[in-house]
């Protein structure tokens, strides 16, 4: 089997996966290639799948698959997966990160510091205790994080139509979400029904002075109406690791607005979590190869 490592994996992948036959990085070869390893870099578009006449096999190092055409693949015979649950703990302590930059006033204190400020006055800080966080989605990231904002005596609710019930949230509307949430994060794949679910219409549905955490997908969001939101300060922050393009482009309204809070997709990039997604890899290749042993 000859495997190719597309993107960027954890330093030991690659003498773990010597077992199952050649390992190279080298992108030109693709056309021998058995299987690729992807994450979020490498497109695997029609033209790609085209390009690799070999390919059984396409390994995604993260959640969503909204660089793979998924369909074409399998219409190619071309497996395709996934490592979904590995990235659980790592993006939930991004978002909750993220989330208690805003009331704690992080971000703007450490910037005073840094130009020799000392804004002790005019800093005014508020608490994560007591307020209410909705999440839209709940799942493993979601979930992970709703553990943590309830230990930090959050009210947690919850916006998820696939789900029925949940182990430590209450399920709610969206519309009941968008009335009772001071706290907004999202944690759904990029479908049709969640692009941009959040514009000016949305907005205006929700609670003056909300903050929003996006570690979801950039396009979730219409960035020229958040803009718009945060100057109004219909939005009171909105903290996001999640672009419309990686990097975003020098025009991202985004860099203008105040209160803002960026990271540069760095959800999933945790050592330990690069690690399990190495070992979800491994597991992945032994059992297709038990499969067509
Ligand atoms: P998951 O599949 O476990 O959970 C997603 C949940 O969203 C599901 O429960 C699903 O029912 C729900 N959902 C689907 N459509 C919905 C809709 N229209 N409205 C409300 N809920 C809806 O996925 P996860 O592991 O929790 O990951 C969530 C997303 O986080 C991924 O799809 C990916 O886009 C993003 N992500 C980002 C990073 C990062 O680096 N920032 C890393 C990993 C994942």
């Amino acid at each position: 089997m000859k495997i190719l490592i597309s993107d960027a994996f954890d330093p030991s992948l690659p003498a773990k996966l010597e077992v199952f036959g050649e390992v190279t990085d080298d992108k030109d070869r693709l056309a021998e290639m058995d299987v690729v390893l992807v994450r979020s870099k490498t497109k695997c578009t029609r033209e790609y799948i085209d390009q690799a006449r070999n390919l059984r096999l396409i390994i995604r190092g993260g959640v969503g698959l909204d660089n793979i055409d998924v369909e074409y693949a399998q219409s190619k015979g071309i497996q395709v997966f996934n490592t979904a649950e590995a990235s659980a703990v790592a993006v939930a302590e991004l978002a909750l990160a993220l989330m208690i930059s805003v009331p704690t006033r992080l971000v703007e204190g450490h910037i005073g510091m840094t130009n020799r400020e000392w804004l002790k006055k005019t800093l005014k800080r508020t608490e994560l205790m007591g307020k209410t966080l909705g999440l839209i989605g709940a799942g493993n990231i979601g979930t992970e994080l709703a553990r943590r904002a309830i230990a930090f005596g959050m009210r947690v609710i919850a916006y998820d139509p696939l789900l029925k019930n949940h182990e430590c949230v209450d399920l709610v509307s969206l519309e009941e979400l968008f009335v009772e949430a001071d706290y907004i994060s999202l944690h759904v794949p990029l479908t049709d029904s969640t692009r941009e679910m959040f514009n000016t219409e949305t907005f205006a549905q929700l609670k003056d002075g909300v903050v929003i955490i996006n570690t979801a997908r950039g396009k979730c969001i219409s960035e020229k109406d958040m803009a718009e939101a945060l100057e109004s300060g219909k939005v009171r922050a909105y903290a996001t690791d999640v672009w419309n393009s990686d990097p975003p482009d020098e025009s991202c309204p985004l860099f203008d607005a105040p209160n803002v809070v960026m990271t540069p997709h760095l959800g999933a990039s945790s050592g330990e979590n690069m690690l399990r997604i190495g070992d979800m890899v491994v597991r992945i290749l032994e059992d297709v190869a038990q499969q067509t042993a």
